[in-house]
Parts: C-alpha cells; sequence; structure tokens
C-alpha cells in the first residue's frame, strides 16, 4: 500500500526541525525511524501532509552516563540500547525490553524517542522507562521541559508531548545501592509486540526489597505502574516466594473495564497473564541481585 502524497524535509538540526515544525503546524510529523510512522501511513491511519526527517541529527544520538543518570538520545536505536554495556549494567529492564523488540530490522532502525512519542499500548519500551522513574526532555518553541513518565503517558498512542514538540532526551535514574531490574513480555505470535510486558526494577538493602517500581504494558491502553505489587514488595524479603505472593496484587486497583481486549486476548486472559509474568520479572530481577 502507497501512504497518501507528502512533502519531505530533512532537518539538520533540532532548531531547524522546530521552525518546520511551527511553520507547518498540526499537518507536519516527526520522522524518525520510520518504522511505526510509516505504516500507518500506507495505512492511511496516519496523512500527515509534511515529514520532517530528523534521522541524521547526530545530536540526538547516543547514551551518555551523566552521573547517577543515564542519558539517552531519541535517536537510539532499539539494538544500540540493547547492546549498549552501560544500559545492560545500569538500567538492565530498558536493554531487556529493547532487545526484544520485532525482529533486528525493526531494532536496527526503530528509536526509543519514537517507540516512546508513539505510545502504542503493545509497545516494550514505555514500561520499562516508566519502571526504571526515567523522565523525558522535550524542546518546543518556548524552551525545554521535562517530563516524568509518569506523566508522559496518557492513554491510546497519547503522550503529554505537544505537537510542536521533539523529545530530545530520555534520562534514566541509575539508583543508589544494589538496584536489580528485568523486562519480560508475552509476545503476540504473529506481531511479536507485547500482549502483555512487565518491566520490574528493585532496591535492595540487605535481603529486604526497600522499594519496588513495576509497570506493564499490553495490558491496558497505556504503560501503567502496577501500586498493589509495589506496595507489597516495599520492605518485603528480596525472595522468589515474596516476589510470587507480590504479584498476586497486579490487578489490585484496576477493574475489568481497564484491560484491554481484542481478538486474540481477552480483557481476562490479559488479567492473568499480568499476574504471571508480573512474577516473571521480579524473580528474573532478583536473580540479578
Ligand atoms: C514489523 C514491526 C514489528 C514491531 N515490533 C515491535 C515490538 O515488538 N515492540 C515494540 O515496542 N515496537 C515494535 N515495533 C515498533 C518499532 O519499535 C518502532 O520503531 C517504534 O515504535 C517507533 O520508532 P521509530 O523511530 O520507528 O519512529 P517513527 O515511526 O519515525 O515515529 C513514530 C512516532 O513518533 C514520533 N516521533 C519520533 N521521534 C520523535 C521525537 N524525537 N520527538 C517527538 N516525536 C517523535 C513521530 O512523529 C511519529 O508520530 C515494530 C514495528 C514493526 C514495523
Amino acid at each position: 500500500m502507497y501512504p497518501p502524497k507528502f512533502d519531505y524535509y530533512r532537518a539538520s538540526s533540532v532548531d531547524e526541525a522546530l521552525s518546520l515544525l511551527q511553520q507547518h503546524g498540526a499537518n507536519a510529523k516527526v520522522l524518525a525511524g520510520g518504522h511505526s510512522l510509516i505504516p500507518m501511513m500506507k495505512m492511511r491511519l496516519a496523512q500527515p501532509g509534511v515529514l520532517i526527517d530528523i534521522g541524521r541529527i547526530d545530536e540526538l544520538k547516543g547514551i551518555r552516563v551523566e552521573g547517577d543518570t543515564l542519558s539517552i538520545g531519541p535517536l537510539t536505536t532499539h539494538a544500540a540500547i540493547a547492546a549498549s554495556e552501560d544500559v545492560q549494567r545500569l538500567a538492565t529492564a530498558l536493554s531487556d525490553a529493547a532487545s526484544v523488540v520485532g525482529d533486528l530490522q525493526v531494532r536496527n532502525r526503530g528509536t526509543i524517542g519514537g517507540n516512546l512519542a508513539h505510545a502504542d499500548p503493545a509497545s516494550d519500551l514505555p514500561a520499562a522507562v516508566l519502571a526504571l522513574g526515567g523522565e523525558i526532555e522535550a524542546r518546543g518553541p518556548a524552551g525545554s521541559r521535562t517530563i516524568a513518565a509518569d506523566d508522559f503517558f496518557q492513554g491510546l498512542f497519547t503522550t503529554a508531548l505537544d505537537e510542536n514538540e521533539i523529545i530530545t532526551a530520555i534520562r534514566v535514574p541509575t539508583g543508589q545501592g544494589t538496584r536489580v531490574s528485568a523486562y519480560v513480555k508475552f509476545p503476540h505470535p504473529a506481531s511479536g509486540y507485547a500482549v502483555v510486558g512487565v518491566a520490574a526494577v528493585l532496591d535492595i538493602a540487605g535481603n529486604k526489597v526497600t522499594t519496588a517500581r513495576v509497570a506493564a504494558n499490553g495490558a491496558f491502553e497505556c504503560a501503567k505502574r502496577l501500586a498493589g505489587v509495589e506496595q507489597a514488595l516495599s520492605g518485603a524479603d528480596a525472595t522468589a516466594e515474596a516476589a510470587a505472593s507480590a504479584a498476586e496484587h497486579a490487578t489490585d486497583g484496576f477493574s475489568a473495564d481497564d484491560f484491554m481486549s481484542d481478538i486474540f486476548a481477552s480483557a481476562d486472559y490479559r488479567a492473568h497473564l499480568l499476574k504471571v509474568y508480573t512474577r516473571r520479572a521480579l524473580q528474573k530481577a532478583l536473580e540479578r541481585a
């Protein structure tokens, strides 16, 4: 299928991309790896009249450790994130999530900025960034602002990003002391997207969990924290048994209507998977302690 006609601009800097966005308004879309936007255009689910390609802006690429923060450029590909020793060591759940996105071709083209901005409920990276307590830096005509991942994902394909803003960095705190994390998913057998995916981040002191942040993709219209699990684990023993018991709280605070339902997986099935994959994510994180 062919997308509708559009004008194409290649921006060579963030300033140029922002100025083009201002100029063309709601008719324009930023293009990064193109692995979500182009399929949407081919299916005519998105019909921007103008594409602003930011794919060659070098300042938006790369992974840096800045003190106790991991700073990731939005154009960093899933493959680069999965291969990064810094991400593997300091934000393992994100490395796990990036390594199970689609296939090698998708991981070589798709970017973290595009993945987060697109906010597909079945994407893998949102839950990891949310559980890791990440922040999204966005730049628009009025300058830069920082949006906590907790406030970023607002609904189905909906984020806190304004239409004239560009994500310029994703920042993830690396934690102090012993922090372990993991992401696991039940992939859709045809598409590979997450039917349910869970990211777990645990701070451990002695043999106790001091803080837990747990978030899920796929189950809901956007990535969400699992408050019941986090509360059950806070102060609990750092053991597989405690993790299994806490995972039973994965659906606490959600109603049947909160769960996604489709031809492949009903709301009930997703609720069941959520408990199973929460237990697996917690136990995988604990094995890394
Ligand atoms: C066959 C296939 C399988 C896939 N499987 C998975 C999977 O299993 N898990 C998964 O998570 N994803 C999967 N994806 C999606 C893939 O990860 C996408 O690459 C990603 O979601 C979007 O990133 P992109 O760089 O391609 O963005 P684009 O497609 O270029 O853009 C997507 C959206 O984000 C916006 N955008 C992009 N960059 C920025 C920025 N810096 N600032 C503001 N807005 C921006 C664009 O305007 C657009 O609205 C799959 C895709 C394909 C084609």
